[in-house]
């Protein structure tokens, strides 16, 4: 769809630009030179977007080129001048010939060799669609409005589609687990959604992520309708370390610890104010647990608690527990 909205954006303005120009007042013989500097432009831009996209990565490289597209573009709306479209050629050029070749490493990046060339011809498909799109509106806009205006403007915002669609981090589902297509389920790595937790989007990479959600689908899909609601921890064995996290640590701003940092038993609490947010540790597997328990029962210690030690914590957690039995059991 990226491949769809890029192709979409830039198609209209490349096609109509020497009308565009010459609409502006730039003299016909001056007015193709513009097009052939996209053109020059667009060789140095797949070098420059291609030894960029190596170095800093593919997906960023193009969301970048995506919204430069979208800007320049709209830009062509304040030029008048030869010089000034000269300018936004060599951009334009340089950006729309460089993203192009980028959907093709990732591409490679995201499926197996054994289904590439079916995968890039649907693509390339879309984005012939995009470019045969492009031009036909553009004459259409002008036939009506005779002006080329509402095609810039509608090209850039096109083009600021493709740069979102493109940032959009996974399948997006709600609390079933379902996508926009109800019928449709994502779990687990694959799966981003607004997290109960937190109230902010994730996509979590872990096992224990994957299996829950792909269990609360099971249940989606034979009709129950309960919304995701486990709390999130993570475990990992790395040598001689047993990595372990509870809860999400992002938006914390204060922490307490736990333990002996120094000799690799430890565990770090993380506090958003007076909420404990999660805990990370590092071979303190009873902190861990304990963890699962507070969070699962919407149990947030004090950090004076948390640093007074595990029997204080277990002690103030049987208390929230007997005050809020029905929350701690749920
Ligand atoms: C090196 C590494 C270490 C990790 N360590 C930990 C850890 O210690 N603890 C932890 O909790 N998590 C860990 N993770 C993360 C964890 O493995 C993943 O979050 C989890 O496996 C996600 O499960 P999933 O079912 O969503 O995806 P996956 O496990 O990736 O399963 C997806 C499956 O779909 C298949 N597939 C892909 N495309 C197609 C297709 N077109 N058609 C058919 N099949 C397809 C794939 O081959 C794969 O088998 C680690 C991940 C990595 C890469």
């Amino acid at each position: 769809m990226t491949f769809f909205a890029c192709c979409a954006a830039h198609s209209g303005p490349i096609f109509h630009m020497v009308s565009y120009a010459m609409a502006c007042g730039v003299a016909p013989m001056a007015a193709v030179s513009i097009y052939s500097v996209e053109g020059l432009a667009g060789l140095g831009g797949r070098l420059l977007y291609g030894v960029l996209g190596d170095r800093l990565g593919v997906k960023p490289v193009l969301i970048t080129g995506l919204a430069i597209q979208a800007a320049v573009i709209a830009a062509y709306l304040a030029v008048g001048r030869l010089e000034q479209f000269y300018v936004l050629a060599v951009i334009f050029g340089a950006t729309y010939g460089g993203v192009m070749p980028l959907y093709a490493v990732l591409a490679r990046e995201y499926f197996g060799p054994r289904i590439i060339g079916t995968v890039f011809g649907a693509a390339t498909m879309l984005s012939s669609l995009g470019m045969s799109f492009g031009p036909l509106a553009g004459g259409m806009i002008y036939d009506a409005y005779a002006s080329y205006s509402w095609l810039f403007i509608g090209s850039a915002l096109v083009g600021l589609g493709a740069a979102g669609i493109a940032i959009a981090n996974g399948i997006r589902v709600d609390q079933h687990m379902q996508s926009s297509i109800p019928e449709i389920l994502a779990v687990g790595d694959a799966a981003s959604y607004r997290h109960w937790f937190t109230g902010g989007d994730v996509r979590l990479e872990s096992v224990q992520n994957a299996t829950d959600q792909a269990r609360l689908a099971a249940r989606t899909i034979v009709g129950h309708a309960e919304p995701f609601a486990a709390v999130p921890w993570f475990w990992s064995d790395i040598g001689d370390m047993k990595l372990q996290m509870v809860g999400l640590t992002q938006g914390g701003d204060s922490h307490v610890v736990l333990g002996e940092p120094a000799e690799n038993r430890f565990s770090i609490y993380h506090y958003a104010g007076n909420r404990l947010l999660g805990i990370e540790s590092v071979n303190r597997p009873a902190d861990h647990m304990l963890g699962r328990k507070m969070l699962g029962a919407g149990f947030s210690p004090a950090p004076h608690t948390v640093a007074a030690g595990p029997d204080a914590l277990k002690a103030a957690l049987a208390a929230f527990s007997q005050d809020e039995p029905a929350r701690a059991s749920a």
